[in-house]
């Protein structure tokens, strides 16, 4: 039974029925597991594709070397480059008629090591980073960091590394200064507070050598490289083919004394990518096929060969359409795209108690009031973002609305203070609806996100339903 409130402000936690707490604390139990394991889009595509195949899905490449047609109810996977990760379930109308989708980015805000990262300065060696994504600068100083990703060898061995998320490893930190010497510093601007070239971490201060008046004849930097060779068989020049990154160290964790909340790092927009994981893993033999899509580069503008703008999606999509329907000419898949319906599944901005001014009351995405739907983002006057159809929006509430989904209705922020964008105008450019849909949050972009476990749930409902009904 649906409760007669008025759509706004309904609470999540007040309407049992909709969701009850042993579901939200046990789902979100399992979200807190993934998004402590998994800081990288490689190692979300990873654990993605793990738990794929343990559930029936076959690579798509498989299928195609097989020839095998896929049938209704089959599960599909497309793994593009180790950053992308397409799931499909194959439903029973012809994919020309269109395809029920969701898409969300694994990629979040941090600190990428240099090609060349490795240098000596005052006794100390550190890694030279150049960050990733719209951050404050000054939120990423004096925190643990740990390092995470891959190095390959001139002679193609992948190395994995992962340092700083086990329990007594050690971690890395990006220095400050004290404020009895910060005079200077306070005084600037908080985007001039931290330089992009002061993003420096320590890795090392014992030297490799000492001669006989115990000063150092070879340098800290020796040291470090020494350690490398002995711990992963690294050369210096292997950091040129590396990518190695910086990330808030330790677990994801419940946040207030009721834990309604969860905290952590990259729930921009991880939060959304596990929810659409976890709805698209519950859907069997569906009307439409359905698909969740995983993707890189979002932070930076979707470009690249691992962003929303690459052709990965229209290229896996047309070998589906063929290996179902015996030819693929852009025609089909013209068709496909353009029939299709979208989420966009990312992660709204909550309005802060603390700063409740930047958004307008009446169109402001609150914690716990549900999944939140933006007809719109982009900057000043809408520029730079997806608009969706009004007919779309009406579709998607009246299959929300049919299954008790709460949700909300709201805007970045107040219309002068700034903007952003999501995938949503990529994947419109498909010619198919699609409307941005997620979960608020709060510290957007800083080291510690915050979700609300309501939402959350909420989403994973929400989600699921549009699999389930959206025709
Ligand atoms: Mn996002
Ligand atoms: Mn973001």
């Amino acid at each position: 039974m649906v409760k007669n409130l008025s759509r706004k402000n309904r609470n999540c936690w007040l309407e049992p029925e909709a969701c009850s707490r042993d579901e939200i604390f046990s789902f979100c139990s399992d979200y807190i597991d993934f998004l402590s394991e998994c800081k990288t889009e490689r190692e979300c595509v990873e654990y993605i594709q793990e738990l794929a195949l343990e559930n029936g899905f076959v690579p798509l490449d498989t299928l195609i070397k097989k020839g095998r047609k896929p049938v209704k109810g089959d599960r599909v996977l497309v793994n593009h480059r180790d950053k992308v990760m397409i799931l499909f379930v194959i439903g029973e109308e012809g994919i020309e008629k269109g395809i029920n989708l969701v898409g969300s980015h694994i990629d979040t805000p941090r600190m990428d090591l240099k090609p060349s990262p490795l240098y000596e300065e005052q006794g100390m060696a550190l890694f030279k980073t150049h960050y990733y994504g719209g951050i404050k600068k000054y939120q990423w100083t004096a925190i643990p960091l740990a390092l995470h990703g891959i190095v390959i060898k001139s002679n193609g061995e992948k190395l994995e590394i992962v340092v700083g998320e086990d329990p007594g490893d050690t971690v890395f930190t990006i220095t400050d200064l004290l404020p009895h010497l910060a005079k200077e510093q306070m005084e600037k601007k908080a985007s001039e507070v931290i330089p992009g070239e002061g993003l420096n971490f320590v890795v090392g201060t014992i030297p490799r050598e000492y001669n006989e008046d115990g000063k150092s004849i070879k340098g800290v930097k020796d040291a470090v490289l020494e350690l490398l060779k002995d711990r992963y068989g690294m050369e210096e020049e292997d950091f040129i083919s590396a990518e190695l990154t910086a990330v808030p160290a330790g677990r994801a964790t419940d946040v207030g004394l009721d834990r309604s909340l969860v905290g952590g790092y990259g729930q921009d927009d991880r939060v959304c990518a596990y929810v659409s994981f976890r709805s698209i893993m519950d859907i069997r033999e569906p009307k439409k096929t359905c698909a969740a899509v995983f993707v890189d580069k979002e932070e930076v503008g979707s470009m690249g060969n691992t962003g929303m703008q690459s052709a990965f999606f229209e290229n896996a999509l047309a070998e589906l359409i063929a290996l179902t329907g015996g030819n693929c000419g852009d025609l089909q898949l013209g068709r496909a795209l353009s029939n299709s319906c979208a989420l966009s599944a990312d992660v709204a901005a909550a309005v802060d108690p603390n700063y409740p001014d930047t958004h307008d009351k009446e169109n402001a995405p609150r914690l716990g009031n549900g999944i939140c739907i933006e007809k719109y983002t982009g900057h000043r006057g809408k520029s730079g973002g997806s608009d969706a159809n009004a007919e779309y929006i009406a579709r998607i509430r009246q299959v929300f609305n049919g299954s008790n989904i709460i949700w909300q209705s709201g805007e970045l922020g107040k219309v002068d203070l700034g903007g952003g964008g999501t995938i949503a105008q990529f994947l419109a450019n498909y010619g198919m609806d699609v409307l941005d849909c997620g979960i608020p949050v709060l510290n957007m972009h800083s080291p510690f996100e915050l979700a609300s476990k309501a939402d959350i749930y909420m989403a994973y409902k929400a989600y699921t339903a549009f699999y389930r009904y959206m025709e």
